[in-house]
């Protein structure tokens, strides 16, 4: 594993509710794989930054362990990219590229891996993610603007893709900040949801 690549823009409704064109071409930026964590029982938000959203997405394990063989979807979870978005806007406006506010500790959250093979249908069940019981965020993988096969074969003519790294799908609407004390839960619907604490 060498990289975490998230994707932007990629629901064309969360695109609008930022205010942003929509791109012609996949948005990419990457995460040093030291932001990822499976929660345990508490998340730590970064401190007096501004606002931190999270972005709900579907996410992919690749493997690339054949060299005759294309990219594969190894495994399949939600996560949250978590984002500093009042920070995210100031490097937007000075044209800077987005790590300060992707890529801080605890910044990309998983929930426990499902085998590619068992979830087939992933693009086709609705996932959500609820905070303090309220639905935050609701999406589907069908209404990607680019699908994970599209994004993949777009990935792997501009980076070496190696094996285990993640890719971050991108979020649909609804993404908002979060606060010290938030009850977090998460899961594609008819499947068991995981539910995690934003430390107080
Ligand atoms: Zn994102």
């Amino acid at each position: 594993m060498d990289k975490i690549i998230c994707i932007g823009k990629n629901y064309l409704d969360h695109a609008k509710e930022l205010g942003d064109a929509v791109p012609d071409s996949p948005i990419v930026f990457f995460k040093p794989p030291s932001c990822l964590i499976h929660p345990g029982p508490a998340i730590t938000l970064p401190k007096n930054k501004g606002e931190v959203h999270h972005e709900l997405e579907i996410v992919l394990k690749l493997s690339n362990d054949r060299y005759d063989q294309p990219i594969r979807i190894k495994s399949i979870c939600l996560g949250l990219d978590l984002t500093l978005r009042d920070l995210q806007k100031e490097l937007k406006n000075k044209s800077q590229p987005w790590e300060k506010a992707k890529a801080f500790p605890e910044s990309a959250i998983l929930t426990d891996w499902i085998s590619g093979e068992s979830f087939l249908d992933y693009l086709e069940v609705p996932f959500f993610l609820k905070v303090n019981g309220q639905l935050r965020q609701r999406g589907i993988g069908s209404d990607m603007r680019w699908s994970p096969l599209e994004l993949l074969d777009f990935l792997s003519k501009e980076f070496l893709i190696m094996d285990g790294d993640i890719l971050f799908t991108g979020t649909p609407k609804g993404v908002g900040p979060l606060n010290p004390g938030d009850e977090i839960e998460m899961g594609f619907e008819g499947r068991e949801s995981q539910k995690f604490q934003i430390e107080g």
